[in-house]
């Protein structure tokens, strides 16, 4: 499909189309394109940019990685057609592990984002038939299964695109989990410790270049970052954020 350059969505666009090639190719599911219709009316609304509360949480979820022992990052079919890239790179600077995990599991779909995952140079990805051997309680369905070498003994956990089920039975287990989500208000981005309120797209490439940034810190001072964060203040932040937003445009329409 051509977009022309000076199409004022054109990078929106561009990410549906990356979204519905998944979606032709069988890894991504059409609850996943109406899942992304969600997110993309809350990124209308923070005006399609990385703003300072999501800087906040992306600088805490970088030191909770470099601090983990078993740091996990969980992939769906929307995050590999979306960022499979910066998954690998970030898998790369953290030593964490990749891992599929499906709401909707099919053999065949674990098969085809493991391979998008390696062509875009994950040299191992868990999660894919025999190793999802393990589940996590309270959860029924089939995004219960887990990798005994990946989810099951990760002590953080990124779960970019989540349900908001998953993330509370996470929780449950122990695991700190950071989740990315343009919705300030799901209960996914309640339920976790951190909320990077941000689309994927711009959230993932700040979180690898973060990462590389706080590589050389000490554990301390990372520590300390982590400490000081509070993800209660962070959604506040973001629904003021667009309150105010819409306040000022809004104001602007009325000529007061
Ligand atoms: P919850 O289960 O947490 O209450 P939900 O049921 O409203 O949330 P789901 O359908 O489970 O939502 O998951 C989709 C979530 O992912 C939405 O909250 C949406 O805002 C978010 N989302 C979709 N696409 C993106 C994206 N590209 N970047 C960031 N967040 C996104
Ligand atoms: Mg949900």
């Amino acid at each position: 499909m051509f977009i022309p350059p000076s199409h004022p969505r054109r990078e929106s666009l561009l990410i549906r189309e990356r979204l519905v090639e998944g979606f032709k190719k069988g890894y991504v599911v059409p609850e996943g394109l109406i899942a992304h219709g969600r997110g993309e009316c809350f990124d209308y609304l923070i005006g399609e940019e990385t703003r300072d509360f999501a800087w906040e949480a992306i600088r805490a979820a970088a030191a909770a990685l470099l601090l983990a022992r078993h740091p996990v990052i969980s992939v769906n079919g929307n995050t590999a057609a979306l960022v499979a890239e910066h998954v690998v790179k970030l898998a790369n600077l953290t030593g964490a592990k990749i891992e599929v995990n499906l709401f909707y599991r099919t053999r065949e779909r674990e098969e085809l984002i493991a391979r998008v995952l390696r062509e875009a140079g994950a040299a191992e990805v868990l999660g894919v038939g025999d190793d999802a051997s393990a589940t996590i309680p309270e959860l029924f369905s089939e995004r219960r299964r887990v990798s005994p070498r990946g989810i099951l003994i990760a002590d953080v956990v990124l779960v970019p695109l989540e349900d908001g089920d998953r993330t509370e039975a996470l929780k449950k287990m122990g695991k700190l989990v950071i989740a990315v989500d343009l919705n300030p208000l799901s209960r996914t981005a309640r339920a976790a410790d951190i909320t990077i309120v941000d689309n994927i797209v711009r959230a993932l490439p700040a979180l690898v270049k973060t990462v590389s940034e706080l590589k050389a810190k000490e554990r301390g001072q990372l520590e300390s970052i982590l400490a000081s964060y509070n993800n209660q203040l962070t959604l506040a932040r973001a629904l003021q954020f667009i309150r105010e937003r819409l306040l000022a445009i809004s104001r602007e329409l009325a000529g007061v």
